[in-house]
C-alpha cells in the first residue's frame, strides 16, 4: 500500500488522502510556485496506526526513507549528514483545517554533529545553535512530554546571565551551554536521552503527530465543528527553509483579502528574522504586511503576484504562510481562508462581480448559520464611552461581561449563564473550552492571525487581541492600564468591561448597543438566494412588530401565528380566567365577548403588517390550565386565608368572600389537572368541547379581515386547526369556521377569501393524511410536537434530562428537537405529503416547528417538496440562504 506521496505526486483533489495542507502543497508545487520539497504521509496511514494499536503500518518507514532520498537528491543535501545536513519540518495536516490544534516540529534532523554541518553550510554558528536549541525545546515538549516552562526557565537564566532582553541576543557560547543544560533537563524530567539519530527523531515526530489527532483540544475542536473523529491526519515532512537567518529573512501569514471585512486588500503580518511559529504563537507582535513593500520590494511584488495566481487558481480567498530565506520567497501553505460572516458575504458577492465564481457558487460559499454573526449587535456610536485601551479588531461584534482570567473558570461561570470576557496575555488552543463559553476574548499579545483571533472569528465571537497596553497579572487576578492622567488603573476579576471587536476598543462597564443593519452585499446575496430557491420562507410571529421585522428580513408570509400568546398578556389573563372558570355557556360567552375585540385588534395588526402575503393563524392550542394559577400556590393561599379567618375580627366578611373565590378557583384548577397535559385536553380537542372559543377566534379573524378589505388592504388569512388526529375533528371544526365566515360576510356585506387547514403534528394525522386532506386546504408540519409524539420524548424535559447524555454517547446523531430526524419524523412527513397531495394535488404544505429555521432540516423540506418553511424572524435570512443551498 502506498502510504507516502512526494509533493509532486499529489494534487488539490486528493485532500481526503493527503489532508488539506498536503494536498495544497502538492497543488502549489505542480503549478510551479516555490515550495520547499517534501512528502506527505497519508491519512490512511494515520488510521492504520490507530487500527494497529498505535503501531506504524508495515513499510511506512521504508517508504518515508525512499521519498526522503528523492528530496535529498533534489536539494543536494542528506538527512543526518554531518557536513551538509537536510533538516525537515514535521507538521500535521488534517482534511479540515484545525488551526493550532495539533502538533508541529521544526528543524528536525539536528544533533550534536549535524549542528556543526549547519554552521558550515550557513557560516553562522549562532544561527545553527539557535535552531538546535529550538528543536530540542519543541521536540521534547511535543514528543517526549517535557515541560515547556522548564525550558523557559533555563532560557531566562541565560538571558539574565548575559544581561540581554531577547533570545536572539544570546551569544553562541550561551547557546552552547544552554543546549547542554536542556539535554540534562530532558534526561532528568523524561528519563530519556534526547535522541541523536535523525531517523529515530523522525519516527518519534510522526508518531507524535498521529497521536495529536486525539489530544483533548483536537477532540473538543472536532466536536464544536462537527468534524468526524475517524478522518485521521496526514503528516507533512518538508525540507526546512529559514526565516531566522538574518535580516534578509522573515516569515509571515497573509490573507489575499481582509478576513474581517472582506475588502479586497492584502491582509497579514510578518516578522523579520523569525521562524514560523513566532507569528502564529502570538509571542512577538508582528508588522503589517504592507510594510514589507518598503523593506523588501522585490519579494513583496513576487508575493502579491503569487497571491493573485492562487486566488485565480482556487477561486477563493487564500490564507497563505510564507518564509523568506536570504531574500528568496518560499510558500509553505495555502488554504481557503477562514473569514467572518461579513467577509464571507462580501467576498462571495465581489467574486461573482469579478467573474471568478457563479451566483450558485457564491450562495454555497456562505454558511447559513454564519449569517447569525451579521445579525450581531454593535456599540451605539453616539454612546459616551470610557475607552481604557485599544487592541486589534480581531473578530467583530460587541460584548460586555465580567473579567475572568482563566479558561476553566470562564467555562464554569459561562455555563451558569454569567456573561464573561476571557482576558489572557495570549490564548493557546488549550483555552478553547473557555472561549466557547465566553461572550468575548481579550488578549494583550498576538496579532490578527493568533489563535485567539482565528478561533473567535470562526465562532463569530467578539475578540480584541494584541492589546499591548494591558498589563495582566494572573497572580493578582487583575490587569492594569495606563490612564490619560499618566497613572495606572487596575481592573479586577469580576469587574465588568466591554470590548468592540470591530474597532479593537476596550471599554469600562456595560455599554449601549445597537442591533445590526444589513449591508448591500448581504441583500444582494440573499436576493440571489431568492432567485435560486424554490421553497418559500415565512416567519412565526404573533405581534405586528414581529411581522414587520420578519418582512424586513424577507419573509413572504406568516407561517404560524400562535394565538395563545395573545391570551397571555397581563390585562387579558383575568378575562381568559373568567372564560375558563365559567360555569355554563352563557357565562363563558360573556367572557368571550370581552376577548373578541381584543383578538380582532391583534389580527387586524398582524394581517395589515403582512398585507399582500398569507398569514396562517392557528386557533387556540395549549391546555387551559396553562392560563390558570399554579395549584400549589393556591393551596398555600387558601391555608393562609383560613388562618387569617380564625384571628380576624372586623374583616371577616371580606376574607370569607375572597376565600370562597380562591377555593372555587382551586377546585377548577384541580378539575382541569391532567397527568399528561401535552397529550391532553388541548388543540382541536378544546375547540370541539368548547366550540364557542374557536367560534370567537374565527369571528375575530374574519371581522378583522372584513375591516381590512374595506380599507383596501389585500389580505390572505389561513385559519389553522392544531393537533388534529382524526378527519372527523377537522370536519367538525372546519364547518364551524366556514359558518362563521359566512355569517361575518352576511353581517358586513364584505366578501373575502380565506382558507382552512390543519397542523400535522401527530403520527396518526400523518398516516391518514389522504383522509385529512379532504377537509384541509393546507398542511403545516408542527415538528416540535411531531418529534415529541414520534419519539415519545417530552419536548419539555428530554433535553435537560437525557438528550445531552445521548449526544455525548452518540446514541442519537443529533438532538431531534433541533435537527429534523429524517428517518423517523421525516418519513412520516414524506408519507403525509404524498398521501395529502394524492387526495388534493394543489394542497399547500409547510413546516412551522423550530426545524423550519435549521439548515439541514430545510434541505429535507426542500427534498420532499414542501411549499414553505416558517421560522423565527431573525432566522429568516438564514432560512433563505439554506433554502437556496438546498436547491443548488
Ligand atoms: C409544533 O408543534 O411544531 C408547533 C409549531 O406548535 P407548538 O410549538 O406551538 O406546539
Ligand atoms: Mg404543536
Amino acid at each position: 500500500k502506498k502510504w507516502v506521496y512526494l509533493f509532486e505526486e499529489g494534487k488539490a483533489e486528493m485532500k481526503s488522502l493527503l489532508g488539506g495542507k498536503g494536498a495544497n502543497l502538492a497543488e502549489m508545487t505542480n503549478i510551479g510556485l516555490p515550495v520547499p520539497p517534501g512528502l506527505t504521509i497519508t491519512t490512511e496511514a494515520c488510521n492504520a496506526y490507530y487500527d494497529h494499536g498505535k503501531d506504524f503500518p508495515e513499510s511506512l518507514m521504508s517508504q518515508v526513507k525512499a521519498a526522503l532520498e528523492q528530496v535529498e537528491a533534489k536539494l543536494g543535501k542528506k538527512f543526518g549528514d554531518p557536513q551538509n545536513p537536510l533538516l525537515v519540518s514535521v507538521r500535521s495536516g488534517a482534511v479540515f483545517s484545525m488551526p493550532g490544534m495539533m502538533d508541529t516540529i521544526l528543524n528536525l534532523g539536528l544533533n550534536d554533529e549535524t549542528v556543526n554541518g549547519l554552521t558550515e553550510a550557513t557560516q553562522n554558528r549562532r544561527f545553527a545553535l539557535d535552531c538546535y536549541r529550538r528543536f530540542i525545546q519543541m521536540y521534547s515538549d511535543v514528543v517526549l512530554g517535557a515541560s515547556h516552562a522548564e525550558f523557559e526557565h533555563i532560557l531566562e537564566s541565560y538571558r539574565d546571565k548575559q544581561g540581554v532582553r531577547f533570545d536572539n541576543e544570546l551569544s553562541p557560547e550561551s547557546l552552547s551551554a544552554m543546549i547542554e543544560d536542556f539535554k540534562v533537563m530532558v534526561k532528568k524530567t523524561t528519563g530519556q536521552l534526547f535522541p541523536q539519530d535523525p531517523m529515530a527523531q523522525l519516527e518519534g515526530a510522526i508518531r507524535a503527530v498521529f497521536s495529536s489527532w486525539n489530544n483533548d483540544r483536537a477532540i473538543i475542536y472536532r466536536q464544536i465543528h462537527k468534524i468526524p473523529d475517524d478522518l485521521g491526519t496526514a503528516v507533512n515532512v518538508q525540507s526546512m527553509v529559514f526565516g531566522n537567518m538574518g535580516n534578509d529573512c522573515g516569515t509571515g501569514v497573509a490573507f489575499t483579502r481582509n478576513p474581517s471585512t472582506g475588502e479586497k486588500t492584502l491582509y497579514g503580518e510578518y516578522l523579520i528574522n523569525a521562524q514560523g511559529e513566532d507569528v502564529v504563537a502570538g509571542i512577538r507582535t508582528p508588522l503589517h504586511i504592507s510594510l514589507l513593500q518598503e523593506e523588501m520590494p522585490a519579494v513583496f511584488d513576487q508575493f502579491v503576484n503569487i497571491c493573485g495566481i492562487l486566488e485565480k487558481h482556487y477561486r477563493n480567498m487564500q490564507d497563505i504562510e510564507f518564509t523568506i530565506q536570504g531574500g528568496k520567497l518560499w510558500m509553505l501553505q495555502t488554504r481557503n481562508g477562514k473569514r467572518t460572516a461579513a467577509a464571507a458575504v462580501k467576498i462571495a458577492v465581489d467574486m461573482v462581480e469579478e467573474g471568478l465564481i457563479s451566483k450558485e457558487e457564491a450562495i454555497q460559499r456562505v454558511e447559513p448559520e454564519h449569517l447569525d454573526q451579521l445579525l450581531h449587535r454593535r456599540i451605539d456610536p453616539t454612546a459616551k464611552l470610557t475607552v481604557i485601551a485599544t487592541g486589534l479588531p480581531a473578530s467583530p461584534g460587541a460584548a460586555s461581561g465580567k473579567i475572568v482570567f482563566d479558561a476553566d473558570e470562564a467555562e464554569a461561570l459561562g455555563k451558569t449563564g454569567e456573561k464573561i470576557i476571557l482576558v489572557r496575555t495570549e490564548t493557546t488552543p488549550d483555552d478553547i473550552h473557555g472561549i466557547v463559553q465566553a461572550q468575548g476574548i481579550l488578549t494583550s499579545r498576538g496579532g490578527m492571525t493568533s489563535h485567539a483571533a482565528v478561533v473567535a472569528r470562526q465562532m463569530g465571537k467578539t475578540c480584541v487581541c494584541g492589546c499591548e497596553s494591558l498589563r495582566i497579572d494572573y497572580a493578582r487576578q487583575e490587569f492594569v492600564v495606563p490612564t490619560a492622567a499618566g497613572d495606572l488603573k487596575a481592573y479586577k476579576k469580576g469587574d465588568t468591561i466591554s470590548i468592540d471587536g470591530s474597532t479593537g476598543r476596550v471599554i469600562e462597564g456595560v455599554v449601549p448597543m445597537l442591533e445590526p443593519e444589513l449591508t448591500s452585499e448581504f441583500q444582494t446575496l440573499l436576493s440571489w438566494a431568492d432567485e435560486i430557491r424554490t421553497i418559500g420562507v415565512r416567519a412565526n410571529a404573533d405581534k405586528p412588530q414581529e411581522a414587520a421585522q420578519a418582512r424586513a428580513f424577507g419573509a413572504t408570509g406568516i407561517g404560524l401565528c400562535r394565538t395563545e400568546h395573545m391570551f397571555m398578556a397581563q390585562e387579558r389573563l383575568p378575562i381568559v380566567q373568567e372564560m375558563i372558570l365559567s360555569q355554563n355557556l352563557e357565562e363563558r360567552q360573556v367572557a368571550l365577548a370581552k376577548l373578541l375585540p381584543m383578538q380582532q385588534e391583534d389580527f387586524y395588526g398582524i394581517l395589515k403588517a403582512m398585507s399582500g402575503f398569507p398569514v396562517c393563524i392557528r386557533l387556540l392550542d395549549p391546555p387551559l390550565h396553562e392560563f390558570l394559577p399554579n395549584e400549589e400556590d393556591l393551596v398555600v393561599e387558601v391555608t393562609k386565608m383560613r388562618c387569617a379567618l380564625e384571628y380576624a375580627d372586623d374583616q371577616k366578611e371580606a376574607i370569607l368572600s375572597k376565600l370562597e373565590e380562591t377555593e372555587a378557583l382551586l377546585k377548577k384548577v384541580r378539575t382541569l389537572h391532567e397527568f399528561n397535559p401535552m397529550l391532553g385536553h388541548r388543540g382541536c380537542r378544546l375547540g370541539i368541547t368548547y366550540p364557542e372559543i374557536y367560534g370567537m377566534q374565527a369571528r375575530a379573524i374574519f371581522q378583522a379581515v372584513a375591516q381590512l378589505v374595506q380599507e383596501g388592504y389585500e389580505v390572505e388569512p389561513e385559519v389553522e386547526i392544531p393537533l388534529v388526529v382524526h378527519i372527523n375533528e377537522l370536519a367538525f371544526l372546519r364547518q364551524l369556521v366556514v359558518d362563521t365566515a359566512e355569517a361575518v360576510m352576511a353581517e358586513t356585506g364584505v366578501k373575502f377569501e380565506y382558507t382552512v387547514g390543519t397542523m400535522i403534528e401527530v403520527p396518526r394525522a400523518a398516516l391518514t393524511a389522504d383522509q385529512i386532506a379532504k377537509e384541509a386546504q393546507f398542511f403545516s408540519f408542527g415538528t416540535n410536537d411531531l418529534t415529541q409524539t414520534t419519539f415519545g420524548f417530552s419536548r419539555d424535559d428530554a433535553e435537560s434530562k437525557f438528550l445531552g447524555y445521548y449526544r455525548d454517547r452518540k446514541i442519537l446523531p443529533e438532538n431531534p428537537f433541533i435537527v429534523l430526524d429524517r428517518e423517523g419524523v421525516g418519513q412520516l412527513m414524506k408519507i403525509a405529503v404524498e398521501k395529502g397531495r394524492a387526495t388534493r394535488p394543489e394542497l399547500l404544505v409547510g413546516i412551522c416547528g423550530e426545524h423550519g429555521g435549521e439548515p439541514s432540516s430545510i434541505e429535507f423540506c426542500h427534498l420532499i417538496g414542501l411549499d414553505f418553511v416558517s421560522c423565527s424572524p431573525y432566522r429568516v435570512p438564514i432560512a433563505r440562504l439554506a433554502a437556496a443551498q438546498a436547491a443548488v
